[in-house]
């Protein structure tokens, strides 16, 4: 199949431009990770979720794809988190980076192929601020080092800002307390506080700032320029625009190719974020829904747009995987183990597919590419319920490329990896736990049923199929015996 070429919205250009790898057939990608100094929240896992299926579309499209996503373990608000608590701050990160992983994990996030800590890359980072100063665009004060912005000409080309307006922002009060030649200029390196880590520097002891560390890390791991650059909205000022800054005042060379950034998660209309408490931690999440309906309610938005959290379209997201799942359930049943022969197939499979592939490659469009599952599944439906055409072993071989379309989704978007058996079984516990439903006593009516139904007494058997639907439990004869599921609570 030849795929349409990938173009991807550029926040630098504000246009979308098409991805042409800087080493034909590779790309390296780097994401701003996670903060760890407290639990991870749905806003965060959205981002992340966002760049994890693009990673996973880049791969389906054959590009090998390297992606780095850093831990930010040293950092103001792990400080504060650790006094708060009596705890070592690289302790309390390292806590919280093993939680990390455990729901990331949970949430079948794919595992960078580094993930690289601050704490661990401070040599390249006092590497990078020397640069700085031997050329001119950093200086030592007092303990300190700063980045000076007024020196650096490409300032504020990402985020369309002006100089003369962050002057009028920036405090008075950090122009007191800091060795700041000017207000606009950030910090690299900070000299050591008590109780907080440190590092030996050229500067004496202290720790970096938050911004040098991307680009250390994107150096070390994707080189001095590299394709992609990913993070929420609220990264691009002022994070990216001082990592352009020290990276290419560093190095002469444009730091990435493509900057990339993510919409909000919203919750009753304000960003998600824990310095406003407003959050719903993602293991909790996790402890409702099914992360592949997690996933789905993430990717029913585009990824640069608003997404608005509730209960409910977590609930829906649920309902539609199960509908999804139940479909590919019924459509395994028909085919495995069956020749069906080689021949015609009924309409056009790899349409959906193509669908997909249009969707995805126009800067990631993930509705659409839910679209062309829509369309997917309902053929799939089609074929089982009302097959349009007689020929059995032509329906067949049909259901069977329509399944092997819904693979190659499911490696594109990272949706339907579990089998549906194991995913129904286990939306089906959930629901029982959320309506109470005595399981012990919905197996004793289907024996009963059964019963009924050896001693041919079919009343009975209907009158207890009635009775448990009154419970939400449907019972399905199949070929392989009796099961029972709960009905959607939406359809209920
Ligand atoms: P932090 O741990 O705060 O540094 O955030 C990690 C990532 O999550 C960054 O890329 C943020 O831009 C992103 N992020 C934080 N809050 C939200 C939100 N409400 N919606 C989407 N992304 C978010
Ligand atoms: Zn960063």
């Amino acid at each position: 199949m030849a795929h349409p070429e990938i173009r991807v919205f550029n926040t630098m250009q504000q246009a979308k431009v098409p991805l042409t790898p800087i080493t034909p057939g590779k790309i390296g990608i780097y994401v701003c990770g996670p903060t760890v100094y407290s639990f991870v929240h749905i806003g965060n896992a959205r981002t992340f979720t966002s760049f994890d299926t693009i990673v996973r579309y880049l791969r389906f499209r054959g590009l090998e794809v390297r992606y780095v996503r850093n831990y930010t373990d040293v950092d103001d608000k792990i400080i504060k988190a650790a006094h708060e608590n009596g705890e070592d701050p690289i302790e309390l990160a390292a806590r919280f980076i093993r939680e990390f992983q455990a729901d990331a994990k949970a949430l079948h996030l794919l595992e960078p192929d580094v993930s690289p800590k601050v704490s661990e890359t401070i040599p390249e980072i006092i590497a990078i601020i020397e640069k700085l100063i031997a050329r001119g665009a950093a200086y030592a004060a007092g303990g300190d080092v700063y980045f000076e912005v007024r020196k650096y000409p490409g300032y504020l080309k990402l985020s369309k800002k002006h100089l003369d307006d962050l002057v009028s922002g920036a405090g008075e009060r950090e122009l007191v307390l800091e060795a700041k030649r000017d207000p606009l200029d950030f910090a690299l390196w900070k000299a050591a506080k008590p109780g907080e880590p440190s590092w030996d520097s050229p500067w004496g002891k202290g720790r970096p700032g938050w911004h040098i560390e991307c680009s250390a890390m994107s150096a070390k791991y994707l080189g001095e320029h590299f394709d992609l650059h990913g993070g929420g909205l609220d990264l691009i000022f002022p994070h990216h625009e001082n990592e352009i800054a020290q990276s290419e005042a560093a190095s002469g060379k444009t730091l990435c190719n493509c900057w990339m950034h993510g919409g909000f998660l919203d919750l009753e209309g304000a960003k998600m974020s824990k310095s406003l408490g407003n959050v719903v931690r993602l293991r909790d999440a996790l402890g409702q829904v099914d992360p592949e309906a997690l996933r789905y309610f993430f990717l029913t938005t585009h990824y640069r747009q608003a997404l608005s959290f509730s209960d409910k379209q977590l609930a829906d997201a649920e309902t539609r995987m199960e509908y999804f799942y139940e479909t590919l359930r019924k459509v395994d049943e028909r085919v495995t183990g069956k020749d069906f022969g080689k021949g015609a197939v009924h309409g056009e499979p790899e349409k959906f597919l193509r669908e997909l592939d249009e969707a995805m490659s126009d800067d990631f469009n993930f509705p659409g590419a839910l679209g062309a599952l829509s369309g997917l599944f309902n053929e799939m439906n089609q074929l089982t319920d009302k097959p349009p055409v007689k020929d059995k072993a032509l329906v067949g071989r049909s259901l069977v490329a329509l399944r092997d379309v819904a693979k190659k989704a499911s490696l594109a978007l990272g949706l339907f990896e579990d089998s549906p058996q194991d995913w129904l079984l286990r939306r089906r516990d959930r629901q029982v736990a959320r309506l109470g439903i005595d399981v012990k006593k919905v197996d004793e009516a289907i024996n009963a049923r059964h019963a009924a139904r050896a001693a041919k007494n079919f009343e009975e058997a209907d009158r207890i199929r009635a009775e448990l639907k009154g419970l939400r439990v449907e019972i399905m004869d199949t070929p392989a015996g009796t099961t029972w599921k709960v009905t959607s609570e939406l359809s209920a």
